[in-house]
């Protein structure tokens, strides 16, 4: 027997990692219930007091499931399926971000097309359907050029830099030839990169939260620093630019707006991302409304947030793992040591090279301070053993 009260929200989310674990963790002060859809059992979400629902994302039957009962269903990646996710909006339950916003921003060779013909600046760029085509879009666009999966990439699996001849080739071969849909893109020789979170209510309502400075080595973000150390012009320019990626996809919910910066200041959009997002992490403790929370708050039709920064500024560290081994942080006690540090453990089983595992936050008087606090406790945790 279902003992919860009634006329409480609950929400049903594809996906059960870290970001529906957080996205569980900002619903049970608001009295909503999480249930979520997994592929398999042991995942950070069943941390968290979820119901669950076990088996394929793509199956619109699987999903049906889900959606019994809910309120509303939303996803905390970009992979399912998006005419999975039409059946069930057809069978009348309540999708957000929307199917056709998942149709569009789950390939990125349609998302491109989308900003660039709401007018947004983006990097040059060709779709690669064939062997031909690649080589006739590189020397359109001049090398070096970035090769990238429509679909299915995430922290740069779906990606690869080519420099030369050979590099294409190598790039066709990795990314899976013309058995998988490719498209190719200038290297954008950027001087920083730049991010942002930007919540878009069902009434078209929105609220961003400041524009961070992030890391990224080998594809994988490590750092972000809020607010980003940029030219106040640049970053009112780049908030205008994620609100305005975020409209042109007809978003709802949280967003992740991924930019370059150039040498002369220029913004252009890497991608969006229809979710929660790694950049938006420092949120929680940072922000008097996390984006976990906004993002609830816009899917159940709610008031937004305050997206304003509680401290003059707010760091995070990324935890990846240094190799394989169990899901155990070694170090923890120590890093809980370090004053003012938060520290996020995901609780995956297994951890592997360079897979998130956790993170750390912290906030600042100045952005280096924020940076050298979090920096200090996620140097003291380890997971897996280094390779
Ligand atoms: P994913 O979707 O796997 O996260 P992205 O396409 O966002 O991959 O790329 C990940 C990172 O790779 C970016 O943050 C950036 O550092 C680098 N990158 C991606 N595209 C380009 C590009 N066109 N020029 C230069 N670097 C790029």
């Amino acid at each position: 027997m279902d003992l919860r009260p009634r006329g409480l929200p609950r929400i049903g989310i594809v996906g059960g990692g870290q970001l529906a674990k957080m996205t569980a963790q900002a619903a049970h002060p608001l009295g909503c219930s999480v249930r979520v859809l997994e592929r398999q059992p042991e995942f950070p979400a069943d941390l968290c007091d979820t119901d669950t629902v076990l088996g394929d994302w793509d199956d619109p039957a699987v999903l049906g499931v889900l959606a019994t009962d809910v309120d509303v269903v939303t996803l905390e990646n970009e992979l399912v399926d998006a005419g999975a996710l039409e059946a069930v909006a057809a069978r009348g339950a309540l999708v957000l971000p929307s199917p056709a916003t998942m149709h569009v921003t789950q390939d990125k060779l349609l998302q491109k097309r989308r900003l660039a013909a709401a007018g947004l600046p983006v990097p040059a760029f060709r779709d690669a359907p064939t062997r031909a085509a690649l080589d006739a879009a590189a020397a359109d666009l001049g090398l070096p050029v970035v090769v990238k999966r429509r679909r299915g990439g995430y922290d740069g699996r779906g990606n690869a830099t080519a420099r030369d001849a050979a590099g294409l080739d190598r790039a066709w071969e990795r990314l899976g030839a013309d058995a998988r849909g490719l498209y190719v893109e200038v290297f954008v020789p950027f001087v920083a990169e730049a991010a942002a979170i930007v919540v878009r209510g069902r009434d078209g309502g929105v609220v961003s939260y400041p524009v961070v400075e992030t890391v990224n080595a080998d594809h994988v973000c490590r750092e972000v620093v809020a607010p980003g150390r940029f030219d106040p012009a640049l970053a009112a320019r780049a908030a205008d630019v994620a609100r305005a990626a975020v409209a042109a996809v007809d978003g709802v919910g949280a967003f992740g707006v991924e930019m370059f910066v150039g040498r002369d200041g220029e913004v252009l959009v890497n991608e969006l991302a229809p979710r929660v997002h790694n950049t938006g992490h420092y949120t929680i403790e940072g922000c008097t409304c996390s984006q976990f929370e906004n993002h609830l708050r816009a899917v159940l039709g709610w008031p937004l947030g305050s997206t304003a920064l509680r401290a003059p500024a707010a760091a995070m560290v990324n935890l990846l793992g240094a190799g394989p081994g169990t899901g155990e942080p070694h170090g923890l006690a120590r890093a809980l040591a370090v004053e003012g540090a938060h520290v996020h453990v995901y609780g995956k089983t297994r951890s592997e090279r360079g897979r998130k595992m956790g993170h750390v936050t912290a906030l600042g008087a100045t952005p280096e301070a924020a940076l050298a606090t979090a920096r200090e406790a996620a140097g003291r945790i380890r997971f897996g053993e280094a390779t």
